[in-house]
């Protein structure tokens, strides 16, 4: 893989730490298993109240997540170029921007994207990550994780995206090849996996002599 890495960050969970996600498995069992819906989709919130309400879930994302100092190291030490991609509903943008400009964050990002026309979350970021044709994107929903995941399995996606999920408590007991307890775990899996990736690429351009003597030697 040539160039800068490019990594996806989400907002709520996993640059802000949000301690209302643990609920996650709760609304989805009231709509797979009580509501019988199996196709997913999340609720948008129609009413005054309802957005209120919303309003107060998210400003639940009170503080940067565990790990951010490493995200800014990152993308200083040219390791990384990261990408904010958050489906938060358009009435909430002004706190987002707000809550960035607070923690002097929005620097770090080479783009931020909000979900200005409210689409769908799994939707606006499937076809974001496909846009920046992203190398990597780190995501702590679980419906979201598991429907890129399918994608990529089924090949509705054309780019080769690795998922890195940052799960919560109570949904420790999912089996995913790359998840993670928060954004510093994440984060260290990731710095070693591109410096692998240098080593080998590395070795194979100062060793050319070898590389190329063991193709020949095998053929
Ligand atoms: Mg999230």
């Amino acid at each position: 893989m040539k160039g800068k890495i490019k990594v996806g960050f989400d907002f709520d969970g996993v640059v802000a730490y949000n301690p209302f996600r643990v609920v996650r498995p709760i609304i989805a069992f009231i709509k797979h298993d009580i509501l019988g819906i199996k196709k997913l989709r999340f609720w948008y919130p129609q009413k005054k109240w309802q957005q209120i309400f919303w309003v107060i879930v998210h400003e639940s994302s009170i503080y940067p997540a565990c790990g951010i100092e490493l995200l800014k190291k990152m993308v200083t030490d040219q390791q990384i170029e990261a990408h904010l991609i958050t489906a938060r509903y358009s009435f909430l943008n002004n706190r987002l921007h707000n809550w960035l400009n607070k923690y002097k964050l929005s620097g770090y990002f080479k783009t931020i994207n909000l979900n200005i026309n409210d689409d769908q979350p799994h939707l606006f970021k499937s076809e974001l990550i496909d846009k920046y044709r992203l190398n990597y994107y780190i995501e702590d929903n679980w419906d979201i994780v598991n429907y890129l995941a399918n994608c990529k399995k089924q090949k509705k996606t054309d780019f080769n995206t690795k998922i890195f999920w940052i799960y919560n408590v109570s949904d420790r007991n999912i089996k995913f090849p790359s998840k993670f307890p928060y954004l510093q775990k994440a984060l260290e899996e990731l710095s070693k996996q591109i410096k692998n990736r240098r080593d080998s690429t590395h070795l194979t351009q100062v060793c050319p002599y070898r590389v190329n003597n063991q193709i020949s030697g095998n053929s």
